[in-house]
Parts: C-alpha cells; sequence; structure tokens
C-alpha cells in the first residue's frame, strides 16, 4: 500500500511533537510531507534532517533564510515563507493528512485550505470551530473532507458515539480541574504564571495549559462539540473528573454511559485518527488498573470556573460571538502570560469583549478574520483602561 503523505501544521508544539512520534513509530504506513512552525527555527532544522520533507513553512523571512543556509545544497527540503506558504502545504494534491496543530485562531487559514481540498484532517485545533465552526462544515460537506477529532475528550466521544444519533441523550465531557481546583476562590487573584502553567495531568502549550487553568479550554471544547458532532448545547455537559483517565463519555435513551478510558497521553487520540478505521500501536502506557485505586466525579463549581457558561452564552446566541470570545481570551492570555493582568482578569476582560461588540453576521472567513483583528486591538484597549 502507498503510504500516507502527512503535513503537520506546528509541528513543533506539544501536538506536533506526539504526532511525530506516532508516526515515526508506523514509517511503513506514513511519510512527512511538510512540516510548519512559528518561530523556533533550530528545533525546524532538527526536524529537517530527521525526517527530509518536501517542504517545510516558518513565519518570518530571516529564519527561512537561515534556514536555507543551514540546509546542505543538496537537500531535499524546499523552505517556504509568507503568508500563503501555509494553506499550500495544507492544499497541495500529494497531501493526503493535514495535522492541524497550530495554536489559536492563525490556525485557521490552513485548516480552511485543508478542507476546501478535501483533506483528512486531525483537528486540534479546536480555535477553529469557535471561530468559524459553521463555515468550516459547510466546506467540508462540500469537499467531502473527513474531519478527525484529536481533542482528547471529542477523540473519546467519537471512539463511543453510537451510529445512530437519535441514541444518544448526551454527551459529557470531563474536565481535569486543572491546577487550581482546590485552592481558595479568593486567592486565585494572585496565581503566578508558573503555577498556572503547571497542569496537573497534561503537558501542553502555554495557551491551552492557561484555558485549562481558567476552565475556558472545556468552554472551547463544548463549543467544539457542538460542531463536531452537530449537538445543541443542552445535550453537551460537563463533569469534572480530576484524574483524566475517562476522557468523555456519552449517555443513551436507554441510561446506558459508554465511556473511553486510558493514560493522559495525546499520543492515543493522534493514533486513533491516523489509522482510523483501522488501529495500531500508539506508543502510550498501558492503563494500570491495580495502581488506579480511585476515580473521582462532580460538579463544576460555577464560581470558581465562570467561564463555562461563557460557551453556552456563544452557542445560544450564534452570529460571530465565538469570534469575539476566542479572540479576546487569546488576548487576554498572552497579557497574562506577560504578567500584564492578573489570573483572574482574563475572564472579567473577555466578558468586557463580549459585552462591548455588538454580534454580527457573516459569510466568509474572511468577515471573521477581519472582526477577530478589531477584537483583539479592542481587547488591549479595554485592558488597558480596565486593569492596569
Ligand atoms: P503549542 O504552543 O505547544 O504549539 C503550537 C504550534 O503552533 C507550534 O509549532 C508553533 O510554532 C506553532 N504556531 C504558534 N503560533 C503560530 C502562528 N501564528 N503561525 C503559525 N504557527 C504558529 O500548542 P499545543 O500543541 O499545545 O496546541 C496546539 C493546538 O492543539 C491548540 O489549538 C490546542 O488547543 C490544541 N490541543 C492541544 C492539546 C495538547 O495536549 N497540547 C490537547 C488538545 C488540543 P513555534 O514552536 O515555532 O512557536
Ligand atoms: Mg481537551
Amino acid at each position: 500500500m502507498r503510504k500516507q503523505k502527512i503535513t503537520i501544521l506546528g509541528a513543533t508544539g506539544s501536538i506536533g511533537v506526539s504526532a511525530l512520534q506516532v508516526i515515526e513509530q508506523h514509517s511503513d504506513l506514513f511519510e512527512i510531507f511538510a512540516l510548519t512552525v512559528h518561530t523556533q527555527k533550530e528545533k525546524l532544522l532538527t526536524l529537517c534532517l530527521k525526517y527530509q520533507p518536501k517542504f517545510v513553512v516558518i513565519s518570518d523571512e530571516l529564519s527561512a533564510d537561515w534556514l536555507k543556509n543551514q540546509l546542505d545544497m543538496n537537500s531535499k527540503t524546499e523552505v517556504l515563507t509568507g503568508p500563503l506558504a501555509l494553506s499550500e502545504v495544507a492544499s497541495d494534491s500529494e497531501v493526503d493528512i493535514v495535522i492541524s496543530a497550530i495554536v489559536g485562531a492563525a490556525g485557521a487559514i490552513p485548516t480552511f485550505a485543508a478542507a476546501k481540498t478535501g483533506k483528512k484532517i486531525l483537528l486540534a485545533n479546536k480555535e477553529t470551530l469557535v471561530l468559524a465552526g459553521k463555515l468550516f462544515y459547510q466546506i467540508v460537506k462540500e469537499s467531502g473532507s473527513l474531519v478527525l477529532p484529536v481533542d482528547s475528550e471529542h477523540n473519546a466521544i467519537f471512539q463511543v458515539l453510537p451510529s445512530q444519533a437519535e441514541h444518544i441523550k448526551n454527551i459529557i465531557l470531563t474536565a481535569s480541574g486543572g491546577p487550581f481546583l482546590q485552592k481558595p476562590i479568593e486567592q486565585l487573584e494572585e496565581v503566578t504564571v508558573k503555577e498556572a502553567l503547571n497542569h496537573p495531568n497534561w503537558e501542553m502549550g502555554a495557551k491551552i495549559s492557561i484555558d485549562s487553568a481558567t476552565m475556558m479550554n472545556k468552554a472551547l471544547e463544548v463549543i467544539e462539540a457542538s460542531w463536531l458532532f452537530n449537538l445543541p448545547a443542552n445535550k453537551i455537559d460537563v463533569v469534572i473528573h480530576p484524574e483524566s483517565i475517562v476522557h468523555s463519555m456519552v449517555r443513551l435513551i436507554d441510561e446506558s454511559v459508554l465511556a473511553q478510558l486510558g493514560v493522559a497521553d495525546m499520543k492515543i487520540p493522534i493514533e486513533y485518527c491516523l489509522a482510523y478505521p483501522n488501529r495500531i500501536k500508539s506508543g502510550a502506557k498501558e492503563l494500570d488498573f491495580e495502581c488506579m485505586s480511585e476515580l473521582h466525579f462532580m460538579k463544576v463549581d460555577k464560581k470558581r470556573f465562570p467561564t463555562l457558561n461563557l460557551a453556552y452564552q456563544v452557542l445560544e446566541k450564534g452570529l460571530d460571538s465565538g469570534c469575539i470570545l476566542n479572540a479576546a481570551n487569546e488576548v487576554a492570555v498572552d497579557l497574562f502570560l506577560k504578567n500584564k493582568i492578573k489570573f483572574t482578569d482574563i475572564y472579567a476582560l473577555v466578558v468586557d469583549a463580549l459585552n462591548y461588540f455588538e454580534l454580527e453576521q457573516y459569510n466568509d472567513l474572511e468577515t471573521l478574520l477581519y472582526k477577530d483583528n478589531v477584537v483583539r486591538q479592542k481587547t488591549l484597549e479595554l485592558a488597558t483602561k480596565n486593569f492596569n
């Protein structure tokens, strides 16, 4: 059988690295076509030497020139840069699979390019669906693209989803609760960046780690689930499960509950999507039931995690509210990471941005990305005005 050719968008990230680890174990099935990064040129050089992709993409021209100089004249790898390059390597006719693992709305344009050209898309970049889920699925329907969820909760649901939609009562996304599940609420204001980045179960990039600490990650995931599984807000629940062993559940109309379990390792969902509908080894550790004495489940405390409500508001209001939520959150998280605002200001700033903007209709991604930009500027202004 011909090897499947893969483009990884965001190859130096936490998901990108896990994906490469799975692919490496199955070099008889897959080969790397293109790898893209934002700034990490040294890491990209190492990846070029190891995988010899046909193309690599790096965001700025100086880094691209540096990389070209480092690569041997006989290197098979072509170095690309510039705004169109990401979409080119995501939509190239040679590519079979695109792993969408850029963080933030920056991942939307190349993910759309992959969808337009009917690729099999392994979707980690949940922001694409929060920003533009409706448009994305219009395109997916037209092109016949296959979208598979990498996000562990959605992957779990996908693994156990019944074939008949009318059998689903609801889906239950599990949430670890992040590093501040037990911290007294009045102390949340003063938590440091280092504490917020310190997720108890998962090793992830900075943005999603902060989103997990505020529970905005689960809010984004509720919206993501609504688009992926075509479910209304009232069929999507969230339960806290601090051990991150049960990755999510589907409750059926006869009160059976189906769950997927496993160690907290993104190689499992990535493997499932890569091989789907087959299964191959992921390289993750075995789940050891003897070491796992207790599993806990509890209700989400909305006072501790007010962000979760925002997902349900966005699903109810529709229009471009997801775009506003996502852009304001990206700005707020960035300001927190730079020590410019407090941890609790993240939620407050996102709410200020949501309250500021009128919701609008949109018919294309360009309109949404224009709004995304406007929201980012305004959120920065609001931060200076309200949180200094
Ligand atoms: P990381 O921050 O670890 O990696 C992000 C990747 O995207 C890096 O390769 C980075 O390049 C690249 N990148 C960042 N900004 C840009 C940009 N503006 N243009 C082009 N490339 C860019 O993120 P994660 O791997 O943690 O997350 C990636 C996506 O997957 C997110 O949407 C996240 O929500 C989702 N996800 C992640 C999970 C996880 O376990 N990490 C679990 C479920 C979903 P460089 O390294 O050069 O900066
Ligand atoms: Mg998740």
